[in-house]
């Protein structure tokens, strides 16, 4: 893609981005097949890696996470010595992998990213006291059974807010602690899946209570919603920023104070895919990640599953122009469904069109077939005939106006086995492939 050129990289950049590979090729066991696909020393680096296949979960599976190691270096002593250990991600059966974590490189990742945004650089210190309200599948302490104290939840600098797996258990005395606890923590960051914030936040508007205010909300774990976000806003009138990244490959993508999403090149590359123009190409794309500087585990176009939207200018107002811009995430793969004719519909796409109905508080669309959903609707609204009708008019222009759907009300909705919420999946396998450019 021409798009490409416009990127600002440093020679920094493009010398990390040449040395991961040539470790790759070279001396890790999982990436040995790929030599056969180098077109070699003399071409530029990002042709090399254009020529490179993609490394998928399966692949990680497969190879299990020491041949994503250099050859030479022991594993068994390093983690002995504590410097690194394996870690399982949580998700079903068929979506769990083993990684190498390595605490100090993902520190160091963090931090990297903060300084993609002016609130994180002025209030991340690295010391600062931080509240966590996540599903503790993805980080923190699982106790479904006993409530845990404070002082149990609360290690080094980080309060962990939540040690309920479903969030549906949560009751009036569970959310009533979160609030009081923010109140005696009173964390600098308060760090969220948007999908648990957004549900505390509705019950703080409902129930009009006060809440402490942070200096800062980063969201992360979940692609944040229109709908997340304006719930929190009613409750937090602090910024509120996403940041991405995976456990495979530490902190990607920082939102700025302006809204739109950095690089953080000092600790990955980033290889942008476009679909195909009639499903949202050239800006709209799959991106794959290469991590840099952890010499334990070489990730080397990850397909992490995501799909994003580049800034359309490739510039933004905060002035930061090393690395690639986006203008949004745009949900998983696995969350993407298609109109009556075939067209590719993003998550995020879906939610710019059902978050201008103002009266849904959380949603879930399925698709059985072509042209065939269901949603799935928790929403406060008493008349739900005029609802019903928004809501149909909004999946039409959407999906077609032949489009058929069911609507159900629901009391609650439950997040997936990963403990991150699903807003959006077809009932049929949708192969990528045919959608990329
Ligand atoms: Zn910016």
């Amino acid at each position: 893609m021409a798009k490409a050129n416009y990127w600002h990289f440093s020679s920094d950049y493009y010398c990390r981005s040449l040395n991961t590979l040539e470790i790759g090729l070279n001396q890790i066991t999982a990436y040995k097949s790929w030599r056969n696909h180098d077109p070699g020393r003399g071409n530029p680096i990002d042709m090399r890696y254009k020529a490179m296949p993609i490394l998928t979960k399966e692949d990680m599976r497969k190879f299990g996470p020491d041949k994503f190691s250099p050859a030479d270096l022991n594993i068994n002593d390093a983690i002995e010595r504590g410097e690194i250990s394996f870690v399982e991600t949580s998700g079903t059966t068929g979506d769990q992998v083993i990684n190498i974590w390595n605490q100090s490189w993902w520190d160091a990742s963090e931090k990297s990213s903060w300084k993609l945004n002016s609130d994180a650089i002025r209030l991340a210190t690295g010391n600062h006291r931080e509240a966590i309200l996540v599903n503790p599948l993805n980080v923190g302490i699982v106790s479904d059974k006993v409530d845990l104290s404070l002082e149990q939840r609360h290690l080094a600098r980080f309060l962990y807010l939540n040690e309920k797996t479903d969030p549906l258990s949560w009751n009036n005395a569970h959310m009533d602690r979160m609030i009081e606890e923010l109140e005696i923590f009173q964390p600098v960051i308060l760090e969220a899946n948007p999908s648990l914030l957004a549900r505390l936040c509705r019950y703080i508007t409902v129930n009009r209570k006060q809440v402490f205010q942070p200096g800062m909300i980063v969201l992360t774990y979940e692609c944040p919603t229109i709908i997340h976000y304006r719930q929190i806003k009613d409750v937090f009138h602090v910024p509120v920023v996403s940041s991405y990244g995976t456990t495979e490959t530490g902190y990607v993508f920082m939102q700025c104070e302006e809204g739109n999403y950095h690089q953080n090149v000092d600790f990955c590359r980033v290889d942008f895919q476009p679909f195909q123009e009639e499903h949202g190409g050239p800006d709209l794309g799959r991106i794959l990640v290469t991590t840099f500087n952890n010499p334990w585990y070489y990730m080397i176009r990850f397909y992490v599953g995501d799909i994003v939207r580049l800034q359309e200018s490739n510039s933004c107002p905060c002035g930061r122009n090393s690395g690639m811009i986006l203008s949004s995430l745009e949900g998983r793969w696995d969350n993407v469904t298609l109109t009556i004719s075939g067209r590719l519909v993003s998550l995020g796409e879906l939610d710019r069109n059902l978050s201008v109905i103002k009266d849904i508080e959380e949603y879930q669309l399925i698709q059985l077939a072509q042209g065939v959903y269901e949603i799935h609707l928790v929403s406060q609204q008493e008349n739900k005939k005029d609802l019903n009708s928004e809501v149909y008019t909004v999946l039409q222009n959407l999906y077609g106006q032949e489009s058929q759907t069911t609507i159900y009300y629901e009391k609650d909705i439950a997040p997936g086995p990963s403990g991150k919420y699903v807003l959006a999946r077809a009932l049929f396998p949708i192969d990528i492939n045919d959608f990329l450019e």
